[in-house]
């Protein structure tokens, strides 16, 4: 392989090196995840410092080193700013974006992950754009946001979520349970992960291979059957569908825990970003 190449990249994060440098991870198209130096980038007139704040779509070029490839050229394909700009969304993308970092070898060339993380990305920035646009005409007439766009978790314990933050968590639940199928970690959702009963599954766990009926259930924890239903609908879903997806919060919550907890299992670490 030529030791210079270009492809598609989205960013990820970054962190300092030394006084002046960065790294950033990239998720390219031709090579998967690309820890890449960016030299120079903490200088006021860096070529590249704006561009690299995570979820912005690039044309890299980039050389390669042993364990650290060299950023040498950057173009926008899109910002996705609007996904930084609220706080709800950006909360719910960044833990996805944890998510798939830590569930991705680095230089592993994984085209439907990167498809996925595109259309991902895609969704949020549309979804993100209409929830500006109907808190402009919420400021406008006096209505409330969930009047508007009525779709909202409902009344379950803790913090209700707003219709807009119920919409990012579920595209994101739904793009995480499809990163799970890409990884080979999704478990049983359907029948029981010990005795293969496709009956009443009110139990979970991650580490025995998912849903369990209540005589295997043993250290596991209870789940609704809404919530196992969720999950195969959200798999079965295109991403594009799944924000109209009609599913309440506390159902979101228990969709949420178990694919944590299935991260968790696969990858001997807890994921810290939580979307509320
Ligand atoms: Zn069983």
């Amino acid at each position: 392989m030529p030791r210079d190449y270009s492809t598609d990249a989205i960013v990820l994060g970054s962190h300092k090196l030394g006084d002046a440098d960065r790294v950033v991870t990239l998720f390219t198209a031709a090579r998967g995840k690309v820890p890449t130096v960016v030299k120079g980038v903490r200088k006021i007139k860096s070529r590249f410092g704006g561009r690299l704040e995570p979820f912005t779509q690039l044309q890299v070029q980039l050389h390669e080193g042993r364990n650290l490839h060299t950023l040498t050229g950057a173009d926008t394909v899109k910002t996705h700013a609007v996904i930084r700009d609220d706080p709800a969304a950006l909360r719910a993308a960044l833990g996805f974006i944890e998510m798939l970092g830590r569930a991705t070898p680095d230089f592993e060339k994984l085209p439907r992950s990167y498809n996925l993380l595109v259309n991902y990305l895609l969704e949020m920035d549309a979804a993100a754009l209409s929830v500006r646009s109907a808190r402009a005409e919420t400021g406008k007439s006096g209505q409330s946001e969930n009047e508007l766009r009525g779709n909202t978790f409902g009344n379950a314990a803790g913090r209700d979520l707003s219709a807009s933050e119920s919409r990012f968590v579920i595209i994101t639940l739904g793009a995480e349970l499809k990163l799970l199928l890409l990884a080979g970690f999704l478990p049983h959702l359907a029948d029981c992960a010990i005795c293969g009963s496709s009956g009443s599954l009110p139990r979970f766990s991650a580490e025995i291979g998912g849903a369990l009926c209540e005589n295997c259930g043993g250290e596991s924890f209870r789940v609704q059957a809404e919530t196992l239903v969720a999950m195969r609908g959200l798999l079965e879903t295109p991403l594009a569908e799944a924000g109209s997806s009609d599913i309440d919060e506390r159902t979101a919550r228990e969709v949420w825990r178990c694919v944590r907890e299935i991260c968790r299992y696969h990858l001997g670490t807890d994921l810290k970003i939580e979307p509320w």
